[in-house]
């Protein structure tokens, strides 16, 4: 049977169109978003499915980030081989903070690009831009474009035109459910009209951090999520889902928020810019987040202070792992020249931000739920088929093996 190779992984061509979908944001298990919508009697499809599927939860790759998850996904690698460890970095080479979004910080070719390659026909549909760049690098026939700039898709940069026609759905907002419905609504058009054989969708994470699992925004999400499955799977398609990271919320049942202001502990401890905190979940979309992650890294001027640096982190109240550049390479498989000196994650119930005065709080209209440290690696893994039983050897499944158990397992 015709295979492709990539990243020292091999994939067998798919017998019917694969479509895998990261569904950003969706904690899994008992309580998590899924599972309390099929409870609630919301995702008829899903219950459905429960017996004829495969339905386990896995780990994502870290930090818990969307970029970085979305890439190692569709790499089949962690980011110490693709490159991609946040949605910003601190570059040596500018000597200043830059964003991580253009094509060329990806240092390992996609499925998609090898695919291509091999003859496949395939679509990449995301909803936010800022992630259409590095999911389409080197795409040069398949369909790929955002929700968020569908009204922008013409045939030479997208390979597709008239979207908002093909969907009969106005452009949606950015910060809005229908930002990720749109996708769904434009797949299941275009499954219409041609026959693909690799289709990848990834949605937003807006609903997930302003409600928790159970919620009425989270249900109908998760609902209508639901009804789109249910019609691809119906035109024959193999549906697979999994996410970059889980969520978790960071608000006490009074309302206050569990931060961590980094930078201004360790000036206080060290001298002012002593050390250097990068938030690297910082994008150009921070409404939902505010900049606050369960992941930062730190730049020491003085290499010779990093032990003793490393000591005080680990006595502030929330935090939950410090690692050395080293330590962090080998325990998350981070890439060494783009993390920094310092690597540090906070517990589920806290995030991490710079200063206080960088972060403008009267952003945030919902309490806070943010991602990015070991509390939000727990992730769903879904595919349409019972597969196999040997994939149990693989031990803890990762959201990257999900193109693996999808196209090499029967
Ligand atoms: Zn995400």
């Amino acid at each position: 049977m015709k295979s492709v190779n990539v990243n020292g992984k091999t994939y067998s061509w798919p017998t019917k169109t694969t479509i895998v979908i990261c569904l950003d944001g969706s904690e899994p298990g008992p309580k998590g978003y899924i599972d309390t919508a099929i409870s609630m009697g919301l995702m008829p499809f899903m219950k459905s499915m429960i017996s004829k599927s495969t339905y386990e939860i896995g780990k994502c790759a870290m930090p818990s980030f969307t970029n970085v998850n979305n890439m190692s996904i569709v790499t089949g690698t962690t980011p110490d081989v693709h490159g991609i460890c946040g949605n910003f970095f601190f570059d040596p080479e500018l000597g200043k903070e830059t964003l991580m979004n253009d094509d060329s910080f990806l240092r390992a070719s996609t499925i998609f690009e090898a695919f291509e390659k091999a003859g496949a026909k395939i679509a990449v549909i995301t909803a936010k831009d800022k992630l259409k760049k590095l999911l389409g690098k080197n795409l040069k026939e398949a369909i790929c474009f955002s929700s968020e700039k569908a009204d922008q898709a013409n045939l030479k940069d997208n390979r597709i035109e008239n979207v908002l026609e093909l969907t009969k759905k106005p452009l949606p907002e950015v910060y809005s459910s229908d930002l990720s419905e749109f996708i769904f609504a434009a797949a299941v058009e275009i499954v219409k009209k041609q026959k693909l054989d690799l289709i990848y969708l990834s949605t937003t994470d807006y609903i997930q951090h302003k409600c928790a699992p159970g919620s009425k925004m989270a249900n109908d999400f998760y609902h209508m999520i639901d009804g789109y499955l249910q019609k691809l799977y119906d035109q024959g398609c193999e549906i697979c889902f999994t996410a970059d990271h889980g969520m978790k919320g960071k608000t006490n049942e009074d309302g206050s928020l569990n931060l961590i202001y980094l930078q201004d502990e360790l000036d206080k401890k060290f001298g002012k810019d002593f050390c250097n905190v990068i938030c690297t979940i910082t994008d150009p979309y921070v409404v939902h987040h505010g900049s606050f992650g369960s992941f930062v890294t730190i730049y020491l001027e003085d290499k010779n202070k990093i032990s003793e640096v490393v000591k005080y982190i680990k006595t502030i109240k929330g935090i939950d792992i410090v690692l050395s550049n080293d330590e962090s390479v080998k325990k998350f498989n981070q890439p060494k020249d783009r993390i920094g000196d310092i690597v540090v994650t906070s517990d589920e119930n806290f995030a991490i931000g710079k200063k206080e005065s960088d972060h403008d709080l009267t952003k945030l209209k919902e309490p806070l739920r943010t991602h990015g440290g070991m509390g939000e690696s727990d992730i769903p893994i879904f595919l349409s088929k019972k597969i196999d039983q040997s994939y149990k050897s693989k031990g803890v499944l990762r959201n990257f093996d999900i193109f693996d158990l999808a196209l090499n397992y029967g």
